[in-house]
């Protein structure tokens, strides 16, 4: 089973990265990639986990928005870590995350929700990206809500009134870095519509032309109808179709290898990055 797309302790998924290691070879995974928000803070460790009979694909899950405002995941694989601008790009990004989180709070504030940005950020492991299920586990911490769902579905939600966005580079820009530091771009749950609003059929086209090497076809977040949708988008444009779980340990309901990238596509997506950077022990 090939899993793309999973979430560690360092940003806001709740396994650390070993933990999520041994949780995939637990699982029969056979390729799994670890892609936090905005870091790769967590390769090493997930590195260090490794054992035998199963690949590890680094990678990044970064935070992107478009001209007129829309949120989009890119994920990007198999990039030299080394590379100075996407890493200047994902710092910043990381940075600009504590001043909007001071943001939302003073609105959430404002509105008699007693939340501090010191109680947000006890939530957070040591060197996590920041975000807003941070804030949803401080909520939870102080019987505000009930989880991290209720959390987002009454407050947190990207069209509340308490929401800012971060600084994030264009979907366009950010699959141009993706290429330049060698890896491939996969455009993660592009149709799904409970977080927001989403792209058009017809953004596609910019974002081939930047490079983008797949979509992820296969996710909860997407219906029957959305999916057939992705895989003729990803046929017509020769990109790789992926399946994946988007795995966030007890953060979300989202099970570890709940959806898969077939091989055919796994192998077609690898032998876009411009070195096999796969790691396997
Ligand atoms: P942020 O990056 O700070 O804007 O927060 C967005 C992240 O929150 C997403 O990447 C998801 O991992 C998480 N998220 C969004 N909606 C929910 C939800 N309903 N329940 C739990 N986590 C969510
Ligand atoms: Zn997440
Ligand atoms: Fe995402
Ligand atoms: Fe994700």
């Amino acid at each position: 089973m090939i899993d793309l797309h999973t979430h560690s302790s360092i940003s806001d998924g709740t396994d650390t990265p070993g933990a999520l290691i041994n949780k995939a070879l637990a699982h029969d995974i056979t390729v799994l990639a670890l892609t936090d928000h905005d870091t790769i803070a967590g390769w090493d460790e997930a590195v260090a986990y490794l054992r035998p009979n199963l690949d590890l694909v680094l990678g990044s899950e970064i935070s992107c928005q478009t001209q007129d405002g829309i949120s989009v995941h890119m994920l990007g694989l198999l990039f030299d870590p080394l590379d100075q601008q996407l890493q200047q790009t994902l710092a910043q990004t990381r940075e600009n995350r504590y001043g909007r989180m001071e943001r939302i709070i003073s609105r959430l504030n404002q509105a008699g929700f007693e939340i501090s940005m010191s109680e947000v950020l006890a939530q957070l492991s040591e060197g996590a990206t920041l975000g807003r299920p941070h804030l949803a586990d401080a909520l939870i911490e102080k019987g505000i809500v009930k989880s991290r769902e209720e959390a987002f579905s009454e407050l947190l939600h990207n069209h509340s009134k308490y929401y800012v966005s971060h600084y994030s580079p264009t979907p366009e820009e950010t699959i141009r870095q993706i290429k330049a530091a060698g890896g491939v771009a996969v455009i993660a749950h592009p149709f799904a519509s409970l977080r927001g609003r989403t792209i058009s059929s017809e953004t596609f086209t910019t974002l081939v032309a930047a490079g983008l090497d797949g979509i992820e076809v296969d996710h909860r977040d997407h219906s029957q109808e959305q999916r057939e949708l992705l895989r003729t988008i990803a046929a017509d444009f020769g990109l790789v179709s992926t399946g994946s779980s988007d795995y966030h340990g007890n953060g979300k309901l989202n099970l570890l290898g709940e959806f898969t990238t077939s091989i055919a596509q796994w192998e077609k997506l690898e032998s876009r990055a411009r070195e096999r950077r796969v790691v396997r022990v």
